[in-house]
């Protein structure tokens, strides 16, 4: 708990120790904060080497079904908005591309492209564009690299070298969720890509907060993604609402050029959007420190640190995938769709196994949310 009586250095200090970062000199104090009624102060910063003047807080659009949210998003003035070629099997690119008909030229996009043939990935590019109803991508990353190769790999430039001389791609990237650290380090010396979409929040290492500099750098646009370590849970916190502090937190790094929170409402979209041009207060980081000890050992965060670890090959990225959306993000919606990817051997699978093999290194009961999973299969 922190004193009242605690000195400005001090509380500093502390707070650098407590999340592995240096923030002081960004110290600003707190402002307060209430549901945007009225339009946020805007804040943009440049994307890197691609100039692009995007707000701080943009939007991530992965689990949103709601026309109304991204209406109200662009009524509050956020510009940047994160898809993907995947999401929700498309649907995702469509609202975004019909519900921003007529505005094309006030908003950016940034979709999606996973690394596969050319054909393929051309392929891809031309049903995204034909679903968000634009003849231009401002930014297209391939989806989630894990390997300094992958960052590297020229059939993967010519590609998007292509599609930027066709005018269909302005910049490209990559976003990774594994590895972030040494993928950064291993761009920052290429300089081959123009932005990366990285999972960065709180919880993360130095290493990650001084990786992410390095590659700011270099020209890299940062842009931040699960900045909220784990959805909105409200509901089981007690009323503690430690997002916007979460938000907040990420946005003092003055490498990161912005974030894309997952929001699925209004209310999510007004309360990310106040954070713009606000500093993390005393209370915030009470906050922060509190929803970091609910989090641990719930929420899966796809570090990949376990992968491989299943001798029988069940505990995979889409089972996964599957528990961050049915604990983390409580989302029933895409819970659902996932587990349309899951066989109902591989869920059994785990019944037979005397004890789970698999060690989170997040020390989340594995075992326990395979459960949850296997439950409510048996229930639907
Ligand atoms: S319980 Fe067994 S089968 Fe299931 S994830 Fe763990 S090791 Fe794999
Ligand atoms: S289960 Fe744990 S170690 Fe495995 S990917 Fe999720 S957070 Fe990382």
């Amino acid at each position: 708990m922190l004193s009242g009586r605690m000195g400005r250095r001090k509380f500093l200090k502390n707070m650098s120790l407590a999340f592995g970062g240096s923030l002081a000199g960004q110290f600003l104090g707190s402002l307060p904060l209430t549901h945007a009624e009225k339009k946020p102060a805007l804040e943009y910063r440049t994307l890197g080497k691609t100039g692009l003047k995007v707000t701080t807080v943009s939007m991530g659009v992965m689990n949103c079904s709601d026309p109304a949210v991204l209406l109200r998003a662009f009524d509050l003035g956020i510009n940047f908005y994160d898809t993907a070629d995947c999401y929700m099997r498309g649907r995702n690119e469509e609202m975004v591309g019909q519900t921003f008909k007529g505005k094309r030229d006030k908003i950016l996009i940034q979709t999606k492209v996973h690394a596969l043939d050319e054909k393929q990935m051309r392929a891809s590019v031309e049903r995204s564009l034909r679903r968000l109803q634009t003849d231009y991508i401002d930014v297209l990353v391939w989806h989630s690299h894990s390997s300094p190769e992958e960052v590297s790999d020229t059939h993967l430039f010519e590609f998007m070298s292509k599609m930027k001389k066709e005018g269909k791609v302005r910049f490209t990237g990559f976003s990774t969720h594994r590895n972030m650290a040494s993928l950064l380090k291993e761009t920052a010396k290429s300089n081959l890509h123009d932005v990366a979409l990285v999972s960065y929040n709180f919880t993360h290492s130095k290493d990650l907060k001084e990786a992410v500099a390095s590659a700011a750098r270099s020209g890299l646009g940062i842009v931040a993604m699960k900045t909220q370590a784990g959805g909105y849970k409200k509901a089981k916190m007690e009323g503690l609402s430690p997002h916007q502090a979460a938000l907040r937190y990420v946005l003092m790094d003055q490498n990161v050029s912005c974030a894309v929170p997952g929001v699925t409402t209004i209310e999510q979209i007004e309360e990310c959007a106040a954070v713009m041009g606000t500093s993390l207060s005393k209370r915030n980081v009470n906050e922060l420190k509190q929803y970091q000890s609910f989090l641990r050992g719930r929420i899966c965060t796809m570090c990949g640190g376990c992968a491989g670890e299943c001798p029988y090959g069940v505990w995979r990225s889409d089972l996964l995938r599957a528990v961050m959306y049915y604990d983390g993000y409580e989302n029933d919606a895409l819970f659902r769709e996932s587990l349309q990817l899951i066989t109902s051997q591989d869920i059994h699978r785990c019944s037979e196994c005397p004890s789970c093999s698999v060690i989170c290194r997040r020390g989340l009961n594995i075992k326990a949310q395979i459960k949850m999973v296997q439950e409510f299969v048996v229930q639907s």
